[in-house]
């Protein structure tokens, strides 16, 4: 395995980007600009290598065989579980689940607490800059539960409303879900304080880090958050695995997600007693490929440094607003200065899917829609923006890049 840049300020972007497979590729004829990795990260040799082999030499199901394929397929499983309770600094591994990704955390979660915590009256609390994948599940555990959803305002400027919030939380609030750092604006959540002024009530705090743990380092014990889901696919990892992490004693509360092989302790046709933690709330075979190829990610984020990438992003994100200031009638959305590689662009008689077409004829990748933040839309009165997202491998020379293919879109819708 060929090892990544080692951690440096500034990053050694072309050293990283030759890691990439992908970013040689021409899109529309065109070098590929990729700026869409709120969406997806691509993924470095390292993680496709480790599949690889995986497939090649090392496949077998896990937890379930005496034989040396499976001992060495479970082996590498648990491993990556061990990997991820450092990464993200949990006390003990079998905190640490393996699920899809985050939406399937955030379910499992919600599910739980529709079950066995929520009561009628109960509030939980959410914000308008969550992803559909916080406020829906949560919306539906209150649906089930007969409790009450309440979302924290955001500012002009794209920030929680953090006044408002503490005036929200009250003896009735049962659990605060919230993005740490917003997919749509890049905003960075002031997350310690969040989580602060709800222990200080009683309520326990799930974190959506889908947008946190690819571009800042992850403390889930410094934070003191009760529950943080991720996605591998958004951290150089492949699709199919991601992380929630609880306490034990709040794991412990709650009733399995689903049921089935691999779960269970003891089973009669009538009933069935639960397996102890990791094991209770993974049932069926899981995508151990994937859960392979992401401590792959893993050892190569940590090889470069979260807190490189992140000053990385900061660089670049500051540059480009920079830059896109120059192109006329161009705004953006979500200005707060404490943000991540994100920015949201909305120009004035151009739809941001027109916008996004365009890029794309010049080999620049950007999302455009809702980017699953209806609420956070509403609120600016908007249907949606396009979005360019930055990671470890872009550069100033792919701002240069986009900012030129905006001016085209100027020049066609002016
Ligand atoms: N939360 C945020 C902030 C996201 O950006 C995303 C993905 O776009 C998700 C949650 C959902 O992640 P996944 O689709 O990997 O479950």
């Amino acid at each position: 395995m060929t090892s990544p840049s080692s951690a440096i300020a500034p990053l050694d972007t072309a050293r990283i980007r030759a890691d990439f497979p992908i970013l040689g590729t021409l899109a529309r004829g065109k070098p590929l600009v990729y700026l869409d990795n709120a969406g997806s990260s691509q993924k470095p040799r390292q993680v496709i290598e480790a599949i690889t082999r995986y497939y090649e030499s090392e496949n077998a199901n896990i937890h379930r065989g005496v034989h040396y394929l499976s001992e060495r397929a479970s082996e590498l499983y648990e491993g990556t579980r061990e990997g991820a309770r450092r990464f993200f600094n949990a006390r003990r591994a079998h905190e640490i689940i393996f699920t899809r990704g985050t939406t399937e955390g955030m379910n499992l979660v919600g599910a739980g607490f529709a079950q066995a915590i929520l009561k009628p009256g109960d509030e939980v609390i959410v914000s308008t800059m969550d992803h559909h994948s916080v406020i829906v599940p949560w919306q539906q555990a209150c649906i089930r539960s007969g409790a009450k959803i309440v979302a924290v305002p955001v500012t002009p400027e794209g920030e929680l409303d953090i006044e408002a919030y503490v005036r929200l939380l009250n003896e009735r609030t049962k659990m605060v879900a919230l993005t740490w750092v917003s997919n749509a604006l890049g905003t960075i959540n002031p997350v310690r304080r969040i989580i602060e002024e709800a222990h200080a009530r009683g309520a326990a705090v799930m974190l959506d880090g889908a947008q946190a743990a690819p571009h800042l380092a992850v403390d889930v014990q410094a934070v003191d958050c009760d529950f943080f889901v991720c996605s591998g696919h958004k951290m150089l990892g492949p699709t199919g695995v991601g992380v929630l992490y609880g306490k034990e004693t709040w794991l412990d509360r709650l009733p399995p997600y689903q049921t089935g092989g691999g779960m269970i302790d003891m089973v009669t046709i009538e009933q069935s007693t639960w397996a102890r933690l990791p094991a209770k709330f993974e049932a069926g075979t899981p995508d151990i490929a994937a859960v392979v190829g992401f401590q792959a990610a893993l050892d190569y984020l940590e090889a470069v440094g979260l807190d490189a990438v992140a000053a990385h992003e900061h660089e670049l994100v500051s540059y480009a607003t920079e830059r896109v200031a120059e192109v006329p009638g161009l705004r953006v959305i979500g200005t707060t200065p404490n943000k991540a590689g994100v920015l949201s662009l909305v120009m004035e008689g151009a739809h941001p899917h027109d916008i996004g077409t365009i890029l794309d004829q010049e080999g620049v990748a950007v999302r455009a829609g809702h980017h699953c933040c209806q609420p956070l839309m509403r609120h600016y009165g908007l249907s949606s923006t396009a979005r360019a997202s930055f990671y470890l491998y872009n550069t100033r020379e792919e701002v240069d890049v986009l900012v030129g293919a905006l001016h085209k879109v100027r020049e066609i819708f002016s």
